[in-house]
């Protein structure tokens, strides 16, 4: 059985307990994190507490703990659960007052709940599925106009899961305007002649640690790559496809909406991209 940690308290799973008018059950009013596991260490732990402070700044939410005292937690996590490949899941709502109300509580008298947990996944760098890619279909963004802000908000993100299953596909490209935004929980690329294309960063996406990591590691090994728009049918007539995120790292796309790209089997760019992400996130893990 796992333990999980719960405002202060690590516990088994099935004691650990959040009150039924916590404002994340009743409203989504929360924000998370995912941060991966590789060899027992955290992949990118800084990117994602700075993330996570943002997100609590935006809407004018207390964080519970310091920075380092979220280090140690999800240390011992680790170490409680004898994680070697994985996730850890962070999750802090703003708590839960006495009774429902729109109205945002007084963090002095209703103190943020903070959950985090393990997922505990061998295989995860070594996940076969990169080896022959995933097929995405795309999809109208319908989400809110922050998504630049990793709230739980994920009942649009989950809707376009099921239906890129019934479609026979993996996942869904979200499209704004013509334009691809990002994957329902992952960032967007396209390979054109060699060329990385990204939307750039705005309220329109979630800013990716994944992402700023791989971008930088493409610069750094002289990959071009241009921050713009895409639209779905400029993806269908690329050379590759891919996907980022802490969970996938780099990620191989072979077909958007029942077209196959180039082969149908990953490129050259996504596999190299997704090797430098592991071999790079892995020597500076904490
Ligand atoms: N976009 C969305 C909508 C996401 O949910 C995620 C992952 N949660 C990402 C992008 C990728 O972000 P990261 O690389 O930080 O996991």
């Amino acid at each position: 059985m796992r333990t999980v940690y719960v405002n202060g308290e690590y516990l088994p799973e099935n004691e650990a307990k959040v009150s039924i008018f916590d404002r994340g059950f009743l409203m989504a009013d929360g924000v998370y994190e995912v941060t991966s596991v590789l060899d027992g260490k955290l992949i990118d732990f800084d990117g994602h507490a700075v993330r996570l402070n943002r997100s609590l700044d935006e809407l004018d939410m207390v964080g519970p703990v310091t920075k380092d005292e979220l280090l140690a937690i999800h240390r011992e996590l680790v170490t409680r659960n004898s994680i070697v490949e994985g996730m850890i899941y962070l999750q802090i709502t703003r708590g839960a007052p006495e009774d429902r109300d729109f109205a945002f509580p007084d963090p002095e008298t209703t103190p943020s709940t903070i959950v985090l947990f393990t997922q505990n996944k061998p295989g995860l760098a070594n996940n076969p599925v990169a080896l022959k890619g995933i097929k995405v279909i795309s999809i109208e963004d319908i989400r809110w106009g922050r998504r630049d802000i990793k709230t739980v908000q994920l009942l649009y993100p989950s809707m376009g899961k099921m239906m890129a299953k019934a479609a026979g596909a993996d996942d869904a490209w979200l499209v704004e305007d013509g334009f691809v935004t990002e994957g329902t929980s992952n960032n967007a690329y396209i390979v054109k002649n060699g060329k990385i294309i990204t939307r750039e960063r705005s309220n329109d996406i979630l800013h990716g640690i994944t992402r700023a990591a791989v971008l930088r590691f493409a610069q750094e090994a002289q990959m071009e790559v241009e921050e713009r728009n895409f639209t779905i049918e400029e993806a269908k007539a690329a050379d590759e496809a891919f996907i980022t995120s802490a969970s996938t790292f780099v990620m191989p796309v072979v077909e958007i909406d029942g077209v196959q790209l180039g082969d149908g089997l990953p490129g050259k760019v996504a596999p190299r991209l997704r090797e430098i992400y592991l071999e790079e996130s892995r020597k500076v893990a904490v």
